[in-house]
């Protein structure tokens, strides 16, 4: 399983930069992840958008999914001349109600998937999870703290698994789903002065250090990065809480799950 960066900023984009996507490749199946401003056009760079199998939203933030808009006259251009089969998945919350209804009307692109719809399913440390299956790979949401209902999201494949935070202050999900994870990928919004500012749905660098050691993983790439801010202050802060080196998502970028 692959990782391509391509967008890492929040909440508006630096100069020729995205806000929050992703695309995740495990064989022939191409996961769009996040589609926020500026993504699609990044991702048109790495992959024949035709080709998606799904794109997964965590919530419902303009950072995260105005690209959507891009994406829906896309897909529905493609069906139409027959360059692809049928609707894209789409998986995102179904709050709130007004983005949601927006999106979900496009049925021209999409198959929509609400993510509290999904089965639920408790893991043995005793977290509850919405699980769901994009051709070889498992999807297991949980939700985060955020002003809008958001989720985590864990993306499993044969050989290993990805843990991607979304938009959350710390919790116990959180640090539970990534437990373990080959390549955790979590925002890192502030610097350790915004420790207050964070608390309504975010983490600190350090923070998300902390957490990722915390919960064992591999590897830890930081990402969701205010443009403003300096790329090694985000760096030094999210190390020392990680007690080794972290990786800044570089848009473009490619990371190996297992390397
Ligand atoms: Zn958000
Ligand atoms: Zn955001």
């Amino acid at each position: 399983m692959q990782l391509t960066v391509l967008g890492r900023y929040a909440p508006y984009p630096a100069p020729g930069g995205a806000c929050s996507g992703y695309l995740i490749q495990n064989g022939e199946t191409s996961i769009m992840l996040e589609a926020g401003n500026g993504s699609f056009s990044k991702l048109c760079k790495h992959i024949d958008f035709r080709r998606l199998a799904a794109v997964v939203v965590t919530h419902l933030h303009p950072d995260h999914y105005m690209d959507l808009f891009c994406l829906r006259h896309a897909i529905a251009a493609a069906i139409r001349e027959e360059k692809r089969t049928g609707p894209l998945a789409l998986f995102l919350p179904s709050q709130p109600e007004e983005e949601y209804q927006r999106l979900a009307q496009y049925t021209d692109a999409f198959i929509v998937n609400s993510i509290e719809t999904l089965p639920k399913v408790e893991l043995d440390n005793s977290i509850q999870v919405y699980r769901s299956r994009v051709g070889r790979l498992q999807l297991e949401f949980v939700p985060n703290y955020h002003p809008i209902p958001a989720y985590a999201v864990s993306i499993e494949c044969e050989r290993g698994r990805l843990v991607f935070s979304g938009d959350t202050a710390r919790t116990r999900e959180l640090e539970e789903i990534a437990r373990g994870a080959d390549l955790f990928l979590c925002e890192a919004s502030g610097l350790d002065k915004d420790i207050e500012f964070v608390r309504s749905g975010h983490l600190t660098a350090r923070q998300a250090g902390e957490l990722a050691k915390k919960a064992g993983v591999r590897k830890l790439v930081i990402t969701h990065l205010y443009p403003e801010y300096s790329i090694n202050d985000l760096s030094t802060q999210a190390s020392e809480g990680f007690g080794r080196a972290v990786v800044v998502a570089k848009e473009d970028a490619k990371y190996d799950l297992l390397k």
